[in-house]
């Protein structure tokens, strides 16, 4: 990636940004444009992966502890610990930051829309 992401910035701590909770190697934001009571993103330090497909195929075990990652979240941020998780893969299927990360989703997501 030749230009740094909004992400890795927030991270470096160049533009403004709340780190919610960090590993050595994922940190977590609350989204700028909230989708749902609880709307969360959880990103990998790198940025060397571009979307979820990049990151299953180069780094197995990252997207593994992403998932712990976001599962914990998921308990300290809602009631029963249940959460939506989705991947935007794709400038058509909705991607906007192209350094990839997972929206934790929670709250009031009775309906089947896919959200986020
Ligand atoms: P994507 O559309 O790529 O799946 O998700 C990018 C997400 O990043 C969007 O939901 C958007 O609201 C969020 N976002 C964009 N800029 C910022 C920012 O500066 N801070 C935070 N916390 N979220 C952002």
């Amino acid at each position: 990636m030749t230009e740094r992401s909004i992400f890795t910035r927030i991270l470096d701590g160049d533009i403004p940004g709340e780190i919610l909770a960090e590993t050595d190697r994922l940190f977590a934001l609350r989204d700028i444009a909230p989708q749902a009571p609880v709307h969360l993103l959880v990103i990998p330090k790198t940025s060397e992966f571009r979307d979820v497909t990049e990151l299953a195929a180069g780094d197995p075990a990252l997207l593994s502890e992403l998932i712990a990652f976001a599962t914990r979240l998921a308990q300290e941020h809602t009631d029963d610990g249940d959460f939506r998780l989705v991947f935007n893969t794709g400038a058509n299927a909705g991607q906007t930051v192209f350094h990839v990360h997972a929206h934790v989703l929670a709250g009031g997501l009775n309906e089947k829309s896919v959200g986020a």
